[in-house]
């Protein structure tokens, strides 16, 4: 079993209301083979809601809406309730989408909102890996 980003089969729980659906993703769903989760969801964010990207902010990485909010605590707590799926499930692998604050592998935005990115994994991707469970990117 592993898990996946809720967007990547079909859930509309992305930040505008849709989805970023990838048909093997959905399939290894639909197979039993894998559990949809949505961290921002989880940490108790709406949705629709409104972007966030991760910025470095009195020295300290934070994730900040485009609107100027400190969503952090909301990352964090999704991250954790990821983590805790994770573990009870007993999973050691994850299948995320890439370039999200949450999700991102390697790659994340760069806190600016113009589409342009910089090296770094989201909230969730970077607790998963600290508890040893591999995450890859589509
Ligand atoms: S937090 Fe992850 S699962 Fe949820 S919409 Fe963003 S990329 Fe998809």
């Amino acid at each position: 079993m592993i898990l996946v980003s809720a967007c990547l089969c079909g859930i509309n729980c992305k930040y505008n209301g849709g989805n970023n659906i990838d048909e093997k993703v959905l399939q290894m769903v639909r197979g039993g083979l894998a559990i949809p989760v949505c961290p921002e969801q989880l940490g108790g964010l709406p949705t629709p809601r409104t972007p966030a990207e991760i910025k470095i902010v009195d020295g300290e990485k934070r994730v900040v809406t485009k609107d100027g909010r400190d969503v952090t605590e909301n990352y964090q707590k999704g991250a954790q309730e990821v983590l805790r799926i994770a573990q009870e499930l007993k999973i050691k692998k994850a299948i995320l989408k890439k370039k999200s604050p949450s999700c991102g592998l390697d790659e994340i935005y760069d806190g600016t909102f113009s589409n342009n990115l910089t090296k770094g994994n989201g909230v969730t991707t970077d607790l998963l890996l600290k508890n040893d469970i591999e995450v890859e990117n589509v």
